[in-house]
């Protein structure tokens, strides 16, 4: 989501910059791109800078106007699936649309006046060559759409079912942009195929039809993975890919021992996960604030985690295998081995068997072992190191679907102690006073687990605009609104050491200006 910026700020800073009398000038742009960007887009930065020129002579008037009333034609057709669709299934009213683009350029052309400034005319003339060109490209353009729209149905027509091919345009337009809210391109297609089968399938239709393709699970993503590029862009939307198993008991790679696990497939909602494995008496680490929207291929191309991420670690320490479509349409399989049931970082080395199979998913290729230090996978004191996509080359996990397709992964779900105390820690004074409560907390618990007493099994940061945001009441005799707020699980099986250790916390933070109040039961 974008922060609120006064319009008084962007208008004051547009007529600094470009000296225009409006903020826009193009009609029925009713997107959040600039003019600038428009004609950028439409006719290329140099005719941006001859535009402004002419501009500021301010002896443009009508001429300029038909110029920008082609632009606003051209972009409101191209910002708007429905009006595409449309003029794709009218070839006469898109004749007589691309009749008046030329008509208008062509009145222009009929005021020019070489004679009374060449220069100025020879700038005219080449807007109108730009603006010419343009309007050829969108003509064709719908031909070039409907041609890929037909080779598009017969290819993946063969690998999903005709309706799981979706051009339409309410089928774009939910998949333009995820929770950034950032616009570049609407999808050429969505796919939305019935199995995981399909996947392989797909991918190598897609790169057989030169798309780029964008996996997506719940769309709730916030660095913008899922938001399509290029106009020739398929996304594939995994939420139909939602078969999971209640809780099953595995002895896994390496282990000598049962341990529970949950299988799913890649578009199980994460929330679903959490309610299987509560069902069966455990508790599925990987819980981002998103859990109910968010799906299990996104928690593991992003690496999600949450409140018990302190406990567990993120979807990467959870994992116990997982299962992909490389970029040449082939299956990967990524097994843990020895898996450590808790956090990654803690072990020596962190062992995963990568098995390469064909196109069919069944005549295994080659296999490889991965060993890779535990603390490479995390920078020191953080649970998730979002600046390291690469993340020492473990394939599927945070590539944000660079570098395949996660289709379904087993996931290690764990008990939760017996007793558990949620403390809600409230900060009014100044935020940055305050900020070190956490390393206090944090360093306090640690030594506590490591003395054998109570763990922290999730700890929460709220900050003031989070907290304006969703209308926090606070539970302080204060009022008004914290600056900060902390909400922490504090477990173990003996409910007086974790009674003792929840007090000990409220008092470091009093320490530090904050508020302490305990709930016995965390609901
Ligand atoms: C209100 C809110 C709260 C949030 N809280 C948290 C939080 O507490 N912790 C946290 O870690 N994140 C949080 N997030 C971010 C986001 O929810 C997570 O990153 C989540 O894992 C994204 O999952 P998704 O299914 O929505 O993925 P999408 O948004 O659909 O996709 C995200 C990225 O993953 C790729 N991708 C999706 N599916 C696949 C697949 N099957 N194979 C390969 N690549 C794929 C996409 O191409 C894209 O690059 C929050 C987001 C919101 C909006």
């Amino acid at each position: 989501m974008n922060a609120p910026v006064p319009l008084s700020q962007i208008t004051a800073a547009a007529q600094a910059t470009h000296h225009a009398p409006r903020l826009r000038e193009i009609p029925y742009n009713y997107t959040s791109f600039s003019d600038r960007e428009i004609v950028i887009r439409l006719l290329g930065a140099r005719a941006w800078g001859m535009l402004s020129r002419l501009r500021d002579e301010r002896n443009t008037g009508r001429s300029a106007r038909m110029l920008y009333e082609v632009l606003g034609d051209i972009w409101v057709v191209q910002r708007n699936p429905y009006l595409q669709d449309d003029l794709l299934d009218n070839p006469r009213r898109r004749g007589l649309l691309i009749d008046a683009l030329h008509h208008r350029l062509g009145e222009v052309e009929k005021r020019r006046t070489p004679a009374a400034d060449p220069e100025r005319d020879a700038a005219v003339g080449e807007l109108l060559q730009l603006a010419s060109a343009s309007v050829t490209t969108f003509a064709e353009q719908f031909e070039t759409v409907a041609e890929l729209r037909r080779r598009t149905a017969k290819v993946l027509g063969r690998v999903t079912a005709k309706d799981n091919i979706k051009f339409d345009g309410l089928s774009r337009v939910s998949h333009v942009t995820d929770a950034t809210d950032w616009r570049v391109e609407y999808p050429f297609v969505v796919l939305m195929p019935d199995t995981e089968a399909e996947m392989a399938g797909l991918v190598k239709g897609c790169v057989e039809l030169g798309l780029t393709i964008i996996p997506r699970g719940g769309g709730t993503g916030y660095t913008g993975g899922a938001i399509p590029l290029t106009w020739n862009s398929a996304v594939i939307n995994t939420e139909k890919l939602e078969a999971m198993t209640e809780v099953e008991m595995r002895i896994l790679p390496g282990m000598d021992r049962e341990v529970a696990t949950i299988w799913t497939e890649a578009g199980v909602v994460t929330q679903r996960v959490a309610d299987a494995a509560e069902r069966g008496g455990f508790v599925f680490a990987v819980d981002p604030t998103s859990a109910e929207a968010s799906c299990i291929g996104g928690n593991v191309a992003m690496n999600a985690g949450g409140k018990k991420a302190v406990l567990w670690g993120t979807a990467l320490d959870n994992l116990a295998s997982w299962r992909m479509v490389t970029p040449e349409a082939k299956w990967l399989e990524v097994t843990r081995l020895n898996h450590n049931m808790g956090k990654i970082h803690d072990v020596d080395v962190a062992s995963f068997e990568l098995r390469y199979f064909d196109a069919s998913g069944k005549k295994l290729e080659r296999t490889e072992q991965l060993d890779i230090p535990g603390r490479t996978f995390r920078k020191e004191g953080l649970g998730k190191d979002v600046t390291d996509k690469f993340l020492a080359g473990l394939p599927g996990i945070q590539k944000e679907g660079c570098d395949g397709l996660i289709t379904s992964a087993r996931w290690v779900v764990h008990k939760m102690p017996a007793h558990m105390r949620t403390v809600c820690l409230e900060f009014f004074g100044n935020a940055k006073d305050a900020v070190p409560a956490i390393v206090d907390i944090k360093n306090f618990m640690f030594a506590e687990t490591k003395r054998g007493g109570a763990v922290l099994a999730g700890l929460e940061h709220l900050d003031d605009r989070y907290l304006k945001a969703v209308g926090y009441a606070t539970k302080s005799k204060r009022g008004g609104l914290p600056k900060m707020v902390l909400f922490g699980d504090i477990a173990g099986d003996d409910a007086d050491v974790v009674a003792r250790a929840t007090s000990e916390v409220v008092r470091l933070v009093n320490g530090r200006a904050g508020e302490g109040f305990v709930a016995v039961i965390a609901d």
